[in-house]
């Protein structure tokens, strides 16, 4: 079996985000996944160190329990890498495959009554400047991200207080940088596949490989939101912060960011900004009518645990299976329509239901994490990393079993 064979294999059972996708029916989740692999990297050993460098909590895949005992801790991909291999897969831009009209938000809806008394929605889209309203469509997703519009205009429509965004305290900046040039400086980067380094003024580093020579790195510090860039770029901002006259860097961290000065301004593609959190919305649902939201746009989550677009796609699969079953069993049209009325409605409002408890789980974890590794006041630091330190593996592991143990349903 070769190498992308044995890991097709492992990801029927991978964690979540794969999981997730393999649960599309008729082969195409096989196809999905097998897309993704081929531009990924499993993921190896990894996990949090010290401010000097030393290990805290290491996931061994030959190890881990996180529910049934598997060696397979899912894989890393780009976010590029990851949307080519999903809009392939969708058929983006293909005759008879998803088309998508770029540059274009959708500003405000309206839920209408249609033919036989289904409800539908009217958009209204704003498309390089201008506005025209789409009317009678059948379903609207708002997977809009954290600062959705979709989820205001669904907060105008109810009357609902909006969930207020929880800003977390850190400023970060991210980026990614050769592998193999980090190797040549420091040959201890390739002994974990990923990594973060809990630094000692509430800061922290970290990397985590990608497919082909990519090294994604990410760093974090405490700043108010609104801090403006210090030193005139995020470059020399982040050099202030973590270049060698702080002292704090362990070695491994200290070649991404040797690499990075040594790239100067071509380095200078690097992502700066808050992070933000938010909970689902209040009320009984997430949207209203034919109207629902996906991913970041109803749970943003912090990402210290790496899941925010794994529950986003998890979402994206439990609504395809909720609709699905929906519309199979009652068509949307002709004699049939007047029976289905308010199928779809309460198929969105069962998907809402069913993830709710699921993603509020996943915020509360990812900021528990969040906050642990900002941590500043001595006493809390040495009792953190002391605890992690001490406690075996299957310890740690067992707090994350509910996540990885997640069954999809399956999309037929
Ligand atoms: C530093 C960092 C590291 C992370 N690491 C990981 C990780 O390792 N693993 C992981 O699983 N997750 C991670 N995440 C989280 C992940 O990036 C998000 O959860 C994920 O991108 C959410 O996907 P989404 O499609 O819901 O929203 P987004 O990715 O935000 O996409 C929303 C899209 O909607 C578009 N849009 C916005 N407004 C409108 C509008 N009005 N009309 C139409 N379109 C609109 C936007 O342009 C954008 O393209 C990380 C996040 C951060 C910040």
């Amino acid at each position: 079996m070769s190498a992308l064979d044995s890991s097709l294999a492992d990801a029927k059972h991978a964690p979540n985000g794969l999981a997730a996708l393999s649960a599309l029916a008729d082969g195409s989740g096989d196809t999905v996944v097998a897309a993704i692999s081929a531009v990924a990297r499993p993921l190896g050993s990894g996990g949090f160190q010290s401010a000097t460098g030393e290990d805290l909590y290491i996931a061994e895949p030959a190890r881990v329990t996180f529910g049934a005992r598997t060696s397979d801790l899912g894989v890393s991909v780009s976010r590029t890498a990851l949307m080519g291999a999903l809009s392939t897969a969708a058929g983006v831009g293909a005759p008879g495959g998803v088309e998508v009209v770029w540059q274009s938000a959708v500003r405000h809806f309206e839920v209408v009554q249609g033919e036989e008394g289904v409800l539908k929605v009217d958009v209204q889209l704003e498309t390089a400047g201008v506005t025209q309203m789409v009317r009678g469509v059948d379903v609207l997703v708002g997977a809009d991200g954290l600062w959705s519009g979709v989820r205001s205009a669904v907060d105008e429509v109810t009357g609902r207080v909006p969930t207020p965004r929880t800003y977390g305290g850190l400023m970060w900046w991210r980026g990614s940088v050769s592998y193999s040039a980090v190797e040549a400086r420091c040959a201890d980067i390739g002994r974990l596949s990923w990594a973060q380094a809990w630094l000692p003024r509430g800061a922290s580093l970290g990397y985590i490989r990608l497919g082909g020579d990519d090294l994604a790195w990410f760093a974090s510090a405490p700043r108010p939101a609104d801090a403006p860039v210090e030193g005139g770029s995020p470059l020399a901002e982040f050099l202030a912060e973590f270049g060698p006259d702080r002292g704090t860097t362990p070695p491994v961290y200290a070649a991404v960011v040797a690499e990075l000065a040594s790239r100067g301004e071509a380095a200078d593609c690097i992502y700066r900004g808050p992070i933000y959190s938010r909970g689902v919305p209040s009320g009984p649902g997430w949207g209203v009518g034919p109207v629902t939201l996906v991913g970041d746009a109803a749970h943003a989550i912090f990402p210290s645990m790496g899941q925010g677009a794994c529950v986003g796609i998890e979402d994206a699969v439990e609504l395809a299976a909720c609709l699905a079953a929906a519309w199979r069993s009652q068509p949307l049209v002709g004699a049939a329509a007047a029976a289905s009325r308010g199928t779809v409605p309460a198929a969105l409002r069962a998907f809402e239901a069913a993830r709710a408890p699921r993603v509020t789980r996943m915020g509360v974890e990812s900021a528990r994490v969040y906050h642990l590794s900002a941590l500043t006041a001595a006493p809390g630091i040495w009792l953190r990393d002391t605890a992690y330190s001490m406690l075996p593996q299957w310890v740690v592991d067992r707090q994350f079993s509910w996540l990885f143990s997640y069954k999809a349903t399956v999309v037929a």
